[in-house]
């Protein structure tokens, strides 16, 4: 007798469990069971049961026959991997390190089936609508005959407007239903995300591209037509008309009958760039993320699986939807740290796209102002071809910089967050109506609570970290773990010392509205962070509020820095340059750079002018130099030379191995074994840097202890040679109570 067998991966993230399971495939499931379905299947000694994922079908029994159970039952609300993705999925837990079941969750940002949204109508049933209502008069069923009478002007009525509006019964309708007057009927629909004011752009005409732009999309277009699928790095300056440009390769390859992906760095891009992109492909555009319910998500997937759209914008996750024949992906602002995944497997965004679009025969288009080192570097070795705007679209000049040292600032006896230079320029501002952002890199009102007689801040007990000071609930503040939610109110006195000359440090947004507010009570200020966006629509709410002018001043974290184009703004004012600087971290200068680059992008986009203005204790750093004088190439140059000679990526690798733990002593007795383990297997690699175990810079969060080791080779395979070493090492002495987790050339330091 044949059988057949389904290779299966159980739905249980453990290294121990982290490998194929082979079980029967029932005749009777024979053509259910498919590469990718979700499965449920009796599962270890007391066979409880679980479930898993096919990854792959066979005629071949691998253990002995008797022993291998058969699979129970296909799930029913399961969503299937696409065979592509579970490829895909194969390839980050090879190239990230994790367990297979987290590499498959990781490409299927919807696990489980939603129900379609169903909407229930009432239909007319009867020809002869008068004498029917005569007979509701004449019993005086005054529902019924509202219901008629509605009915006598439209043939279909949603019943939620028959229940709602009408005041009808549902007892009511189901006894006309009954006499056969009417029939209520049902359609399913898909859940639509986005809002009438997305969707309704401003019909303006058609941009017509200035020559840079025209050039690199006739390339573009030539390189579909000619078969060649490569990766371009798009270097345009803030304002020099990115998005037409990624515009106008997305309809080429919908043209060749394909789809594409667009990933933004930050969910308060979303409105934006749909409203931009509805303009050109009108609903076949959608958008995932987050803040969309599950059944609105898994509608959006569905659509794309379908082909009832073209174009998906969405965050790195967008990256897993499923199209059957993707063209292109877009990465805009390809250097934002948050396309690197935060969670094991801690894949980069950029590397996964690469590959999906190798697999799928896709174009890349990777897009920023300031490019990541990684994708520069890639330019100027060949790999990827370099298009370069250096100026803004229709003409508009750069912004004018200027740089204040608050050194001098304070030694002149300023001690507000506003140098007198930014006051008056804000003062203009506002005289002339025109309007005005400003960005601290800080939330909350003070960002920690400092002594200055001992010099200790208040820390949370849990998570070696300083409180953060919140004033929004309680007008005496109360200070916040942002990593746990421990939360005290503000002491009086030093908890260390007993001084009373504890207070804020630092500056926050909300410090920042009120010395504005101080300042110029006559100008009407918004304000925008993680604290004033976390409800759905939020970020919308804040920009077209202030895009519609009802805000002098907009004051705001990185948020308000990417992307938003108001032409109104004439001035940007950066607080506190400084403070992407000093966390200690080797992408500091290069985020450092990023942000001011970004922010002073956001001055004169419209007809005026603009000018940016940027505070900083440190006026001679190169990134601020930089940047104040807008120079990418000075930057990438300086900082390149650095990284080499540091043996930082791009020129290096870098691996992170962190474990995590309640036990210390456990944990560090864990990590010596791996040094040793890792020592003794390379001890022949003269080029590897292996550094620790160590404390990272936060050793313990919510009481669980954190060790790291720190790796570098110049070759990526090397490391993940390691990699695979940890990995089968930690299966062997599965020893529980440690979690490990793997970190490739990582955005932060720990
Ligand atoms: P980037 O993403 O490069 O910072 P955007 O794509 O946001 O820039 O474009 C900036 C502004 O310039 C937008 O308002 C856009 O509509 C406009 N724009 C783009 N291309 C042109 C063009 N060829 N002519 C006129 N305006 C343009
Ligand atoms: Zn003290
Ligand atoms: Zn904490």
């Amino acid at each position: 007798m044949r059988e057949i067998y389904a290779d299966v991966i159980i739905d249980i993230s453990h290294e121990a469990i982290d490998r194929v399971f082979q079980y029967i495939i029932p005749e009777k499931l024979e053509g259910d069971v498919t590469v990718g379905c979700q499965v449920n299947i009796p599962f270890g000694r007391g066979n409880s049961m679980r479930k898993g994922y096919v990854i792959g079908i066979s005629e071949k029994a691998e253990y002995d026959r008797n022993r291998i159970k058969p699979i129970a039952s296909v799930c029913t609300d399961g969503v299937a991997v696409e065979s592509r993705l579970l490829s895909l999925a194969g390839w980050i837990k090879e190239r990230y390190g994790s367990t297979m079941i987290a590499a498959i969750q990781t490409v299927m940002p919807v696990k489980k089936t939603v129900k379609s949204v169903v909407t229930r109508y009432v239909v007319l049933k009867v020809d002869d609508i008068d004498s029917c209502e005569y007979r509701y008069l004449k019993k005086n069923a005054k529902a019924k005959l509202r219901l008629i009478r509605a009915l006598k002007n439209r043939d279909v009525i949603p019943m939620s407007e028959v229940t709602g509006k009408l005041a009808v019964s549902s007892q009511a309708v189901k006894a006309m239903e009954n006499e056969g007057v009417i029939e209520v009927t049902e359609s399913s629909s898909y859940r639509r995300v986005t809002t009438d004011s997305m969707e309704n752009a401003d019909d303006r005409e058609e941009i017509i591209l200035n020559d840079i732009q025209r050039k690199i999309a006739d390339e573009f277009c030539s390189d579909i037509d000619n078969g060649i699928r490569k990766t371009y790095l798009l270097h345009g300056v803030t304002g020099s008309g990115k998005t037409e440009v990624y515009v106008r390769c997305i309809r080429k390859v919908i043209e060749e009958g394909r789809q594409a992906i667009v990933l933004i760095p930050e969910i308060a891009l979303t409105y934006q760039t749909v409203r931009y992109f509805t303009r050109y492909f009108g609903d076949r555009v959608t958008f995932v993320n987050s803040k969309l319910s599950s059944g609105e998500k898994y509608d959006q997937f569905e659509r794309a699986k379908k082909g009832e759209v073209d174009v998906v914008i969405g965050p790195r996750s967008a990256l897993f939807t499923p199209f059957e024949r993707l063209g292109l992906i877009v990465i805009d602002e390809e250097h934002e740290g948050s396309y690197k995944s935060d969670n094991p497997p801690k894949y980069h965004a950029r590397d996964v796209a690469l590959e999906r679009a190798r697999v799928e025969g896709a174009s890349v288009i990777l897009g920023s102002a300031t490019p990541s080192i990684e994708s520069y570097s890639r330019a100027m070795a060949g790999e990827f071809r370099l298009w370069t705007m250096n100026n803004r679209a229709a003409d508009r000049p750069l912004a004018q910089t200027s740089i204040v040292d608050l050194r001098e600032e304070l030694r002149r006896g300023n001690r507000s967050i506003i140098s007198d230079e930014l006051a008056l320029d804000i003062a203009d501002r506002l005289q002339k109506k025109e309007q005005v952002m400003l960005f601290i890199n800080k939330r909350g009102y003070n960002s920690f609570v400092f002594c200055r007689s001992c010099g200790e801040s208040v820390k949370c007990p849990h998570c070696d970290v300083s409180l953060a000071k919140h004033i929004d609930r309680n007008p005496h503040g109360r200070l916040i773990c942002h990593y746990c939610g421990y939360s005290i109110p503000e002491p009086t006195v030093c908890p260390s010392c007993g001084s009373k000359l504890i207070g804020g440090y630092g500056a926050g947004t909300e410090k920042v509205e009120q010395e504005v507010n101080r300042l110029f009570p006559e100008a009407r200020t918004l304000r925008m962070d993680r604290d004033t966006t976390s409800k759905k629509n939020s970020h919308e709410q804040i920009l077209e509020s202030f895009g519609r002018g009802e805000a002098d001043i907009l004051i705001g974290t990185q948020m308000i820095v990417k992307g938003h184009d108001f032409a109104n703004v004439t001035l940007v004012g950066i607080l506190l340059a400084d403070l992407t600087l000093f966390n200690g971290d080797y992408r500091s200068g290069e985020r450092t750079f990023d942000l001011l680059t970004q922010a002073a992008g956001r001055a004169g986009r419209g007809d005026k002018p603009g000018k940016v203005l940027i505070q900083t204790y440190k006026p001679d750093n190169y990134a601020i130099v930089a940047a104040a004088d807008q120079d990418y190439d000075m930057f990438y140059k300086t900082e390149e030379a650095y990284r080499s000679f540091m043996r930082y990526p791009p020129a290096w690798n870098m691996l992170v191995i962190m474990a995590v733990g309640g036990d210390e002593e456990q944990l560090a007795n864990i990590m010596d074994r791996m040094y040793s383990l890792i020592r003794g297997k390379y001890i022949n690699e003269k080029k590897l840097s292996l550094v620790g175990p160590s404390d990272p810079a936060i050793s313990k969060i919510k009481d669980m202890y954190r060790k790291v080791l720190y790796i570098k080779h110049q070759d990526y395979d090397v490391l993940v040679d390691i990699k695979d070493s940890v990995e089968n090492w930690l299966r062997d002495i599965d020893e529980s109570g440690v979690n490990v987790f793997f970190d490739f050339n990582p955005m932060n330091m720990y």
